[in-house]
Parts: C-alpha cells; sequence; structure tokens
C-alpha cells in the first residue's frame, strides 16, 4: 500500500513506530552479523522466501531496514535495498539486469564517478554503456536494439543541470520493455520519478538524504509499477531460472509476495554475492539526516536561488547555471519534474576563466572547498584545476565544465552569510 502522507510525514514515521523488543522510539543500530534461528524449519524457510526475516547483516538488517522502508514510502516504491555507497547503487541497479553481451542506454548527463563506472568498469565486464545526449529524448530509441536492458539518467545532473525528461523517456522504454533507471541523488524530497513512469531509483545517500556530510552509502529502489513479466526475452534475468538461487524464477517466486522481482534479486543474489552491504550506524545516520530532508531541502532550495539572484548581477560572472534562471524547454522540465523547488545547486562562470577560478576558491573563507554535494555547509569546487583537470578541454566542454566554471552546493546558512562570504572572494577573483 503507497504511504499517502506527505514527506514530512513520512521521512519521521514510515517504517517504525517503536521498537518490538525494547518500545525504543529512536530507531535502535542494531550492530549485529548475524540472527538466531528459532527452529531448523524457521531456518529452511527463510533461505528458502517462504519468510521473511533476518539471516546475517550482510543481506539485510533491521535499522537498514528501517530506512529501506521510509526511503520507499517516499519516493512511492514497494521495497529498496540500502547498499555502501551511491557507486554500488548505480552499478547493481544495472548489474541485476544486464549480462555480458548486454547494452544500456544512459544519459552523457551524469556524474563524473558515473560515468567512469560505465565506460570503464562495465564495458570491461562486457556490458556496453551507449551514452546519448538527452536533449531530444528520441536519441534513447536510437540507441536500443534487442539486447538493451534498461535506461539510465540523473534527474537533476550538475552541471549542467539540465532536469531529465522523465516520462518522455519511461514512455520510449515501457513500449519495449526497457525500464528507466533515476539516479535521484540531487531531488530527493523535490522529485518523485516514479510518478513519472521511471521504474527503479538508484541514488547516493551520502548527499541531501544523509544531509550532513558524515557517511557514505546508497539506496535502491523498486517502483513495483514495471511489468517485468510481460517482457520475458527483454528481461532475461527476472524470467529465467537462475542458477545462483537454486533456479528460481524471480519474476513466479516473488510473485505472492507483490511486484518486487527486481529488489529481491538484487538483495538475495547480488548483495548476497558481491557484498556492498550498508553499515548499520550508516544507515542510523541517515535515518537521522532523512526526518529533515524536506526542511532541508527547502532551505537550500531558497538559499541556492538568492545566490543565483545575486550572482547573475555580478560585474565578475559572465553566466549563472540554475533551473530558475533557464528559459524554454529546459525551464518547461524544470517545472514540470522539480516540484518542490529547484535544487541546492547552482554553477556559474567567471569572466576571468581558470585563474579567477583559482583564486575565488582560494579566496573563500566560509564555504568549504570538497568535491562534494548536499551537505548543510555550503561548498564549493572549481572544476577545472581539480575534478576535471585531467581531462582535454574539449572533453571538459562535453561534460559543461568550463574554465571559469565553479560549482556551488549552496548550504543551509543565513543567506546574508553566505552572499558575503562569495561577494569578498569575487572581489579576489
Ligand atoms: N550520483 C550522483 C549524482 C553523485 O553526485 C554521486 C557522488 O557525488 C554519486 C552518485 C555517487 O555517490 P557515492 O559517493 O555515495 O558513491
Amino acid at each position: 500500500m503507497p504511504d499517502s502522507r506527505n514527506n514530512e510525514t513520512i521521512v519521521l514515521h514510515a517504517g517504525h513506530r517503536k521498537d518490538s523488543a525494547t518500545n525504543a522510539v529512536a530507531v535502535p543500530i542494531y550492530q549485529t552479523t548475524s540472527y538466531q534461528f528459532d527452529s531448523t524449519e524457521h531456518a529452511s524457510n527463510l533461505f528458502g522466501l517462504k519468510e521473511f526475516g533476518n539471516i546475517y547483516t550482510r543481506i539485510m538488517n533491521p535499522t537498514n531496514d528501517v530506512l529501506e522502508q521510509r526511503l520507499t514510502a517516499l519516493e512511492g516504491g514497494v521495497g529498496a535495498l540500502a547498499v555502501s555507497s551511491g557507486q554500488a547503487a548505480s552499478m547493481m541497479s544495472v548489474m541485476n539486469i544486464a549480462r555480458v553481451g548486454d547494452n544500456i542506454v544512459s544519459s552523457t548527463d551524469l556524474y563524473g564517478g558515473t560515468w567512469n563506472l560505465f565506460a570503464n568498469q562495465l564495458k570491461d565486464v562486457g556490458i556496453e554503456v551507449r551514452f546519448v545526449d538527452p536533449e531530444d529524448p528520441e536519441n534513447f530509441r536510437k540507441a536500443t536494439d534487442d539486447k538493451t536492458r534498461a535506461y539510465y539518467a540523473e534527474t537533476l545532473p550538475n552541471p549542467k543541470l539540465h532536469v531529465f525528461p522523465i516520462k518522455e523517456v519511461s514512455d520510449i522504454g515501457r513500449e519495449m520493455g526497457i525500464p528507466l533507471i533515476m539516479d535521484n541523488t540531487a531531488a530527493h524530497g523535490l522529485c518523485k520519478p516514479f510518478e513519472h513512469g521511471a521504474a527503479i531509483i538508484a541514488s547516493s545517500c551520502t548527499k541531501y538524504i544523509g544531509g550532513h556530510g558524515n557517511s557514505i552509502g546508497g539506496i535502491i529502489i523498486d517502483s513495483g509499477n514495471f511489468d517485468w513479466k510481460a517482457h520475458p526475452e527483454r528481461q532475461p534475468y527476472l524470467n529465467q531460472p537462475d542458477p545462483s538461487y537454486h533456479g528460481a524464477v524471480w519474476t513466479e517466486a516473488t510473485a505472492p509476495l507483490g511486484p518486487i522481482a527486481y529488489i529481491i534479486k538484487a538483495r538475495v543474489t547480488l548483495l548476497r554475492d558481491s557484498g556492498q552491504a550498508t553499515s548499520p550506524f550508516n544507515a542510523f545516520l541517515f535515518l537521522q539526516g532523512l526526518e529533515t530532508l524536506p526542511l532541508r531541502m527547502e532551505r537550500h532550495c531558497a538559499n541556492a536561488k538568492a545566490v543565483a539572484e545575486f550572482l547573475k548581477d555580478h560585474p565578475k560572472v559572465s553566466r549563472v547555471i540554475h533551473p530558475s534562471l533557464m528559459e524554454g524547454e529546459f525551464r518547461r522540465r524544470a517545472d514540470t519534474y522539480l516540484m518542490g523547488g529547484y535544487g541546492g545547486l547552482c554553477g556559474f562562470e567567471l569572466k576571468g576563466g581558470l585563474e579567477s577560478g583559482k583564486k575565488f576558491i582560494d579566496a573563500l573563507e566560509m564555504f568549504y572547498h570538497v568535491a562534494n554535494i548536499g551537505d548543510a555547509r555550503s561548498l564549493a569546487i572549481h572544476p577545472a584545476s581539480t575534478t576535471h583537470s585531467q581531462l582535454s578541454a574539449e572533453v571538459q566542454a562535453q561534460t559543461g565544465v568550463t574554465e571559469g566554471y565553479v560549482r556551488l552546493s549552496v548550504g543551509l546558512e543565513h543567506i546574508d552569510d553566505i552572499k558575503a562570504d562569495l561577494s569578498q572572494a569575487l572581489d579576489k577573483a
């Protein structure tokens, strides 16, 4: 049953009322590796998926379970899997349904780490990733063939901050039995990709969900809205006997439990075998962060919008990248898909180029200079001298990075203090 309550309520209440053993209201940290079986029959039922319960923390844990339930409720899905990082979530979301010889079609507008994963690691294990420009959704159809198992994209990708056409691309995929996997990292609480047809979410919890820059983790969420069984040839690994689980056919084995074939398979085979488990302590910290996600996002959005306005008129700035300042199709997509605000990220370009970018960053006093986003504190980075410095100017330009480009992850400080720090650093840039 979908949780019909609002985001603010879900993040405080979904998945936990009190601890069943102690009545504790705060979610306890179940720091245990294993769980005593009641009997051999109980153990056998758990392993045979006849009964749900705890076996071993690499595969499931009661603290992680609350995080999974809460994020499932927030996104309107049917089940989730907490994993050790956003990267693990991206990798497992694809490997759950693609094998050697298969391909996926991905948006070019991706986090650099995901780009590396797709262009190198997945390629090396025989999964081809076909990158297409999301400006025209039809590019996804054009790159599709019989071996295409999924589409992949980010809701609010930086640096361009061009919101992805979720419905347009998921409609194309659904005609052919292809699920759209969305990385919603920068837009949790702002956009609900499942409402627009996405089938799976694979996000980092490290950013806005945790919100305080203290833990690495990821989440895969299953919408339950994708009919895997209707496409046996397109989706063989959920429809054919799985030798890694005594021949289970996932769409059939899980049918009595609901439309959870994808997410169960990810847990009991991929997570079991690859071991990319979340620490219960990190899950606790993500739950702590999640409680204030809607409140924080409101302030992140308000501050980022105010920063965009401030920078727009600054004499040292040639261009500001923020959805509120976009026009035409990109503005339409932002207004269609980001119902709760335009997000906490803002980019801008300094007229003085590379040298100016470096001077600006070195002059910042309050903003942290880090390779991260989504912290409660304001963060800044100059990609041309850091994260993108190994790339040629041409490739940098393709990814949306220019020499004078600076990315801001605008935090929760008072807007006057944020502007004051930007202003004094711009004076020195
Ligand atoms: N997806 C996006 C959009 C990101 O920005 C990041 C990290 O910056 C990741 C995924 C990877 O997340 P993690 O660092 O938790 O592995």
